[in-house]
């Protein structure tokens, strides 16, 4: 997959001056020349020799791909395209090379091959308003008729691959709608659609002929066949958290949070609808359902093994019952509620809520296997990648919150400072909270970005935009050093010059402890117990209580701990610190 650029860029100047800034891919100081008549002759003839290619190793449906700002779409662009010659100026001449491309696709794998066209409905230039210029419109009406199929996205990417915290589904309508009035040809567009309703909604009005789904099928690789067979309530949905996106920006293997699967399909062989039966009759107590422990007895359940899932609060769902509560998160409920459904369906699972497990109490119910998903609790010392040992200044406990705390209501007033060294969504999330609520917040980072590590998911403009246009306070690069109750002093990650900063309260989002006392009570316990006292039950923990992390590993950890129970073998340690395997 290619990088897709933003929109906020200035003109480019002719030679095409690297001019999209992007934390993950920085302004760069190389400069392209402008294609002269020669560079064009040979990219037709290239095109024309793929077109070929591709037919040869059996593709059905050729793209010409004059979208997301790459060099086909800076011809269309009435900022980038600055030429003088024949493809450069009037509307015709900038949609000529698309057009031409078209043509030469067509006339070389056309009697065989669908020619799609994928281009974005508008060219950025447009209000929210009017998105849709009219020199956008007139180019989709000079080549209304020539592709097989229109692929039609949006110009803004992150946009049109927003997290569900920013951006609605299906909210590409408003753009791309005009565009089948214009073409008989079958009209195609993305747009994180998750809801069955909504994709036929858009069919029916005649907005799209068919829907485009990437994220909802990395979510749910079986979404048209439960779809086609009324099985809606068994859909995996996206939530809209880009963790997908991640393995892209990081250049490392994809990742979801729904679909603990994916990625492994051929790796470890995991089917995402399909696990193998249980391989004995061994009862299983999961403690902790968050959603580690949930996918944990879901996938257990699945396999058919007898599952005691004991919670200790009156609800399921873990840090996720918590944080889909924050602002932009609630489409995060669905990873709990797409378990809860199919555990729910179980009569070979039964839950416990309101169970606070100790050792004794989980010994007692005489499981073969016990697995610990407690969870993690975030940390109040200051603890984390900028203080490698906890802050000891931190000034009086009634003036410092955290996460936790605001979760369970406690919640700072007047002058906030929110101490970022997590650098996800958290954070940013809580000021946003914390700014509902009447709070003035000051955000301090050591890093030079709001959010840092959302530029992985790709959401990390709109997440300081948010903050900017909340009139949050953001200081970045900046550690905080101590707080005496009515000052924070910050210190410069590059100078140490320090300052002193007026604030009530202070928010600490720096790091998380695992919640592992009951995993260690126990393991103590079944070290200490005399042979001949009985069966001794397999322990194993999992999940933000093994090591805090996302909610995608949370759930990737319940899901290996169910499929591997009972395999042949030895387990490899990867994300695990347990290495020895016990068969049952
Ligand atoms: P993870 O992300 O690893 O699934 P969470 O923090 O989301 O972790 O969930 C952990 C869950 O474990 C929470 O719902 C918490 O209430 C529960 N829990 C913690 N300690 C106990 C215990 N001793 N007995 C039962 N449930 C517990
Ligand atoms: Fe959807 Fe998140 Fe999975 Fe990507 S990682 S497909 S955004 S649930």
């Amino acid at each position: 997959m290619g990088r897709r650029r933003r929109r906020r860029e200035p003109a480019d100047p002719g030679g095409g001056i690297g001019c999209h800034q992007h934390a993950k891919y920085p302004r760069s100081p190389i400069q392209t020349r402008p294609m002269d008549r020669k560079d064009i002759r040979n990219l037709r003839r290239w095109h024309r020799a793929a077109a070929l290619r591709a037919r040869e190793a059996g593709f059905d449906i050729v793209y010409i791909y004059a979208t997301h700002m790459y060099m086909l779409a800076q011809f269309l662009s009435p900022q980038h395209n600055q030429r003088s010659d024949e493809y450069g100026g009037s509307v015709e001449n900038r949609v000529r090379l698309v057009r031409e491309l078209i043509e030469e696709t067509k006339d070389a794998i056309g009697d065989t091959c669908a020619i799609a066209v994928r281009m974005s409905a508008d060219d950025g230039t447009g209000t929210p308003e009017q998105p849709v210029s009219e020199d956008r419109r007139e180019m989709f009406e000079i080549l209304a008729e020539l592709p097989d199929l229109w692929d039609v996205n949006i110009h803004n990417y992150e946009h049109e691959m927003g997290v569900s915290r920013f951006v609605k589904e299906a909210s590409l309508e408003n753009t791309m709608n005009y565009v089948k009035s214009i073409t008989s040809k079958p009209v195609v567009t993305v747009g994180r659609f998750t809801s069955p309703d909504t994709m036929v909604s858009q069919v029916r009005r005649g907005i799209v002929d068919f829907i485009g789904a990437a994220r909802p099928s990395i979510a749910d690789p079986f979404l048209p066949l439960k779809i086609k067979e009324g099985r809606g309530d068994e859909i995996r949905e996206c939530i809209g958290c880009n963790i997908c996106y991640t393995g892209d920006s990081l250049s490392v293997p994809i990742r979801c949070t729904q679909n603990p699967t994916m990625g492994e399909e051929w790796r470890r062989g995991w089917h995402p609808e399909r696990i193998q039966p249980k391989s004995s009759d061994a009862t299983v107590l999961v403690v902790g359902a968050g959603p580690a422990g949930l996918e944990a007895t879901r996938a257990l359940g699945q396999r058919g093994y007898q599952v005691m899932l004991a919670e200790a609060t009156t609800e399921l769902g873990g840090r996720v019952t918590r944080e889909c509560r924050l602002p932009g998160l609630s489409e995060w409920g669905r990873v709990r509620d797409y378990r809860v459904h199919q555990i729910q369906t179980m009569p070979n699972v039964d839950i416990y809520l309101d169970n606070d497990l100790d050792a004794d109490d989980a010994l007692s119910l005489g499981a073969d296997h016990i697995v610990i998903a407690t969870g993690s609790t975030w940390r109040a010392d200051g603890y984390g990648r900028y203080h490698k040992t906890p802050c000891l200044n931190l000034g009086p406990a009634e003036q410092i919150f955290t996460p936790d705390d605001i979760f369970m209501g406690r919640v700072p007033q007047g002058k906030v400072l929110v101490f970022d060294d997590d650098h996800y969504y958290m954070a940013s999330v809580l000021t946003e909270a914390l700014v509902a609520q009447g709070a003035e917040v000051c955000f301090v980072t050591p890093e030079n970005l709001v959010s840092a590590w959302g530029v992985m998911t790709d959401e990390h403009y709109q997440n300081q935009q948010r903050l900017l246009q909340l009139g949050v306070q953001i200081i970045t690069a900046h550690g905080l050093d101590e707080f005496d109750g009515s000052n924070a002093r910050l210190s410069c990650v590059y100078t140490q010059q320090t300052r002193l900063l007026e604030t009530d309260a202070v928010v600490l989002v720096t790091s998380r402890a695992p919640r592992d006392s009951l995993y260690k009570e126990i393991a103590g316990k079944l070290e200490s117990a005399s042979p001949g006292a009985g069966p001794i039950p397999t322990l194993d923990k999992i999940g933000d209580c093994d090591a805090p992390a996302i909610i995608a590993a949370a759930v990737y950890a319940g899901h290996r701990y169910a499929r591997e129970l009972g395999a042949d073998g030895v387990r490899s340690d990867v994300g695990r610190q347990d290495k020895l395997f016990v068969p049952d």
